[in-house]
């Protein structure tokens, strides 16, 4: 079989953070489809791996020559309980390449079979979250979002019992690296500062190096996950996406998107929106997401204590600093965010208010999230395209007593209104994956075996900043809202 081009520097550390596994075999594997593009942004060669040594190794029935298969092990905060072992229970890292770019990312596949860290799960996945997976971690990039992506989804011809019988499937995930804020629980859990030492080092190296460099390089690498995760946790914002379940093994400290089991996007905004069917007391809900990423941060820093300082009190006072950084870093990217989604080219002390001033007032009249900022955008430009912003509202006069103020703030600033309206376009996205959508593209692939809407779905969404008027339909809001719309983890 053709080598693939992997370095694997993660299964070069020591012992304790992995058990190597190969995938296990599957049945009658069959690609249901390859992300070309980014195979070629990888340096892999997309025509081998749609043949069938790579679906071979797509599937987990051949180990490329060249790949190190391993689980890693991590811990991490589940809805708030600690468990200190968790680790990939149906994922083995095949191996590490250096793109294009000269980014090192991770090949994984999911669904891969059990590893010593499945407890009771069977390892693997169903067709329908590797689908949900790969669509709306695909539209993540295009929105501009870090994110964890998909390079392939393989049929393995085998069922899965969950509730029912449903169709297996692997995904092939990448990954800027899947080390996680669990990751650190696991050593700090167990005492292990060696261990811990080396995990930071790692990191430092591979996603941090200018904080490498730093007089304090682990508080520098502490300051880095908070920047990162401050500016993730905005943009999620901005677009109106749900984590669903932001537990500290779900967050990467490279600042990408991970784990799409239970996501999902807002139809219209209330920021109390909580789509997990498991995540009863709303612990994830969309406008708890900037406080949960700074508990998730804090578990982070209190795994570096050992590193920071050799005496606890001065370990503590190095941790806060660090995480003080979080709340600036987040505010800045949402209100900027938030102005830019307005036409502001800059932010002035009102524009907070402003922009909160219209949330609310969104939240008050069930208007639809993404709608209300892309029809603001024609708005910007001609007065009278206002009606179909307003008409978002149950009163629409609600919407008028705003759109004065944003008037007069709009005339304050010298760009001409179709460069606002444009800056406007590329912020504010006309397709996202509309939960109804994502359901109906489940629904035929796995009852019918129909792909077509998969495909025809990750095209719209490839492009979601331009007007695509023959696929009019993905923007549409689902019928009453969306409200009650229940999502269930990945398993
Ligand atoms: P998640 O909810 O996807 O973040 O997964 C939480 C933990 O459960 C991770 O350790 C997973 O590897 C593990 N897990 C989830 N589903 C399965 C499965 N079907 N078989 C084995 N382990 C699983
Ligand atoms: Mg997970």
């Amino acid at each position: 079989m053709t080598a693939l081009p992997f370095d694997n520097s993660y299964a070069r550390l020591p012992q304790g953070f992995f058990a190597r596994r190969p995938p296990t075999p599957v049945a009658a594997p069959r690609l249901i489809r390859l992300n070309r593009a980014l195979a070629e942004e990888l340096g892999l060669d997309p025509d081998w791996l749609a043949g069938p040594e790579g679906v071979a190794a797509l599937a987990g029935n051949a180990v490329p020559e060249g790949a190190d298969p391993i689980a890693a092990a991590y811990a991490g905060h589940q809805f708030g309980q600690f468990v200190p072992q968790l680790g990939d229970g149906r994922a083995v890292l095949l191996g590490e390449v250096v793109d294009r770019n000269g980014r090192r990312r991770d090949i994984q596949l999911k669904g891969s079979g059990p590893t010593p860290f499945s407890r009771r799960g069977d390892g693997r996945a169903a067709l329908g979250p590797v689908l949900r997976e790969y669509l709306v971690s695909e539209a993540m990039a295009a929105l501009g979002i870090p994110t964890t992506r998909a390079l392939a989804a393989v049929a393995t011809g085998e069922p899965v019992v969950r509730e029912t019988l449903l169709p297996g499937a692997v995904l092939t995930r990448v990954a800027a690296s899947h080390i996680r804020v669990g990751t650190f629980q696991f050593f700090a859990a167990r005492g292990d500062v060696e261990g811990l030492r080396a995990l930071a080092d790692h990191v430092l190296a591979r996603h941090y190096p200018e904080a490498a460099q730093a007089p304090s390089p682990y508080r520098a690498l502490l300051e880095s996950v908070v920047a990162a995760q401050a500016e993730l946790v905005a943009r999620w914002l901005l677009v109106g996406f749900v984590h669903g379940v932001m537990n500290t093994d779900n967050m990467a400290v490279a600042g990408e998107t991970i784990d799409y089991g239970p996501c999902a996007f807002l139809d219209v905004y209330d920021p109390r929106t909580v789509f997990s069917s498991i995540d009863q007391n709303g612990r994830y809900a969309y406008g708890e997401q900037p406080r949960i990423a700074l508990w998730n941060l804090t578990r982070l820093a209190e795994t570096l204590l050992p590193l920071l300082a050799e005496d606890e009190t001065a370990a503590v006072a190095e941790a806060e600093a660090a995480l003080a950084g979080y709340a600036p870093r987040f505010e800045a990217a949402y209100h900027g965010g938030f102005a830019r989604k307005l036409g502001l080219a800059e932010t002035r002390e009102d524009d907070p208010a402003l922009a909160g001033d219209l949330l609310k007032r969104m939240a008050e009249n069930q208007a639809d999230f993404t709608l209300t900022f892309r029809n603001l955008c024609a708005a910007a430009e001609r007065p009278e395209a206002e009606t179909a912003v307003r008409d978002l509202f149950v009163d629409p006069t609600a919407f008028d007593a705003w759109s004065g103020r944003w008037r007069v703030r709009l005339s304050q600033q010298e760009r001409d209104p179709t460069a606002t309206a444009a800056a406007m376009r590329a912020v504010n996205p006309a397709y996202i994956p509309r939960n109804h959508r994502v359901e109906a593209m489940i629904e035929a692939a796995v009852e019918r075996s129909d792909f077509a809407p998969f495909a025809e779905m990750l095209a719209v969404l490839s492009r979601p900043f331009a007007d695509q008027p023959e696929h009019a339909v993905y923007a549409e809001p689902p019928a009453g809202g969306g409200v009650g719309y229940r999502t269930f983890c990945g398993t």
